[in-house]
């Protein structure tokens, strides 16, 4: 069968001849798909084409489909990283396996089978429950297990990395499956390969985690301190932990549903060494984070707030009141005014601190 014909906004369905060996279940292809509804910063945008993928078998049909006719293909979780900055020419493909597997355990330790479209939040709250620890610090983070390899989630103290053994692929030119360890992912912070050499390359279709059976918490990072303590909490435990980063999150971060976000909008700059001494040296109160080989990370939220944006806001873009490194959709915002929004914050703290900020969410669309 090959394609139907169909116009805007139609379902059609497709069996390529080459892998359709058992004729069942043909993959969902939508034609022209509005993702405004698909992006947390409500940015409107249009994909040529749109694909739901149940299993592996239909993400390869849909990849076969995109190949018969030279459309990109990309991958859409939640879409709670991305900015749309004009219309994709690309199929967008949404994986909607939510399995867990359980591959072995004993005593101490589990490792798990998670596949691509199965919430991260809700795997955090799954973990808890089934009594595996690790992830309480990662709560509430927005999109789906396949996305978090990708910018190496972290929050409060812990990275996906930690817990990663290994990321399920498909190469998206051949469909041919490959398998990375957790070194091989390069993970580094807010980064991985699935941003440099894999980047736009593959598809990750389920993740390999590993967690402790052991009730152990991470509470190093000082606003979690802070809120146990408010609470109370001496000696934590991993529920303790969840509600604690559930409750400042909630207090810290703008709700996507309300106010339309992509969470932290710049990465924290890394900068040398003698950089943040000079920097410490004009600035005395700005903190700094040492980290590996003389490197010094800065809070991009302080240089934002010091630069005079925090609560700023320009037609329907601004940034969230209450926290500098959040931007907002107030209302009918368009990727192009949110960029440029963006770039005067940009500009404004090179001017000031001679810092770079970079973009965190991945931009599509915009001109080149
Ligand atoms: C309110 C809010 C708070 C946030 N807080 C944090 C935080 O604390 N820490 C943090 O690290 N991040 C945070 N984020 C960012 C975001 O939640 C994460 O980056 C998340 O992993 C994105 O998941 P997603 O499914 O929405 O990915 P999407 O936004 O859909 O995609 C992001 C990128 O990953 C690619 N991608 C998605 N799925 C796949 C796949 N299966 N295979 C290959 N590539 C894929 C996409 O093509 C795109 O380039 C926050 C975002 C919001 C809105």
């Amino acid at each position: 069968m090959g394609v139907t014909k169909a116009s805007p906004g139609f379902w059609i369905w497709w069996k390529p001849p080459a892998r359709d060996c058992c004729g069942r279940s043909p993959v969902q292809i939508r034609l022209t798909e509005q993702l405004l509804d698909s992006n947390t910063l409500r940015l409107p945008a249009q994909a040529e084409a749109f694909a739901s993928a149940h299993g592996e078998r239909d993400l390869l049909r849909a990849m076969d489909w995109a190949r018969a006719r030279g459309l990109a293909v990309m991958p859409l979780g939640q879409g709670s990283n991305v900015v749309f900055a004009g219309d994709l020419q690309a199929l967008v493909v949404r994986q909607c396996n939510a399995d867990i597997q359980v591959l072995a355990q004993q005593e101490s330790w589990v490792t798990l089978r998670v596949s691509a479209g199965h919430d991260w939040h809700a795997l955090v709250c799954r973990c808890l429950d089934m009594g595996f620890f690790g992830l309480e610090n990662l709560a509430l983070i927005p999109g789906t297990v396949g996305a978090a390899p990708i910018q190496n989630i972290g929050a409060y103290g812990v990275e996906l990395e930690q817990f990663v053994e290994a990321v399920h692929c498909l190469y998206i030119d051949t469909g041919e499956p490959v398998v990375l360890t957790g070194k091989e992912c390069e993970f580094a912070y807010r980064n991985s390969i699935f941003k440099h050499e894999l980047r736009d390359r593959v598809i990750v279709t389920a993740v390999d985690f590993r967690l402790s059976r052991e009730p152990l918490c991470n509470v190093q990072y000082p606003a979690l301190q802070r809120a146990l303590a408010a609470r109370h909490i001496t000696t934590p435990s991993p529920r303790d932990v969840f509600s604690a980063v559930v409750s400042v999150r909630r207090e810290r971060l703008p709700d996507p549903a309300q106010y339309p976000n992509a969470g932290s909008f710049f990465h924290n700059p890394v900068v040398t060494g003698a950089q943040a001494r000079d920097l410490a040296e004009q600035w005395p109160d700005m903190p700094l984070y040492p980290q590996a080989h003389d490197t010094v990370k800065l809070p991009a939220a302080w240089l934002i707030e010091r630069a005079g944006w925090k609560g700023r806001r320009d037609g329907d873009v601004g940034v969230y009141p209450e926290h500098a490194l959040v931007l907002v959709n107030f209302g009918a915002a368009s990727g192009a005014a949110l960029l440029e929004f963006a770039r005067h914050i940009q500009q404004a703290v090179a001017a000031m601190f001679k810092v770079q900020l970079n973009i965190e969410p991945r931009v599509y669309g915009a001109p080149v």
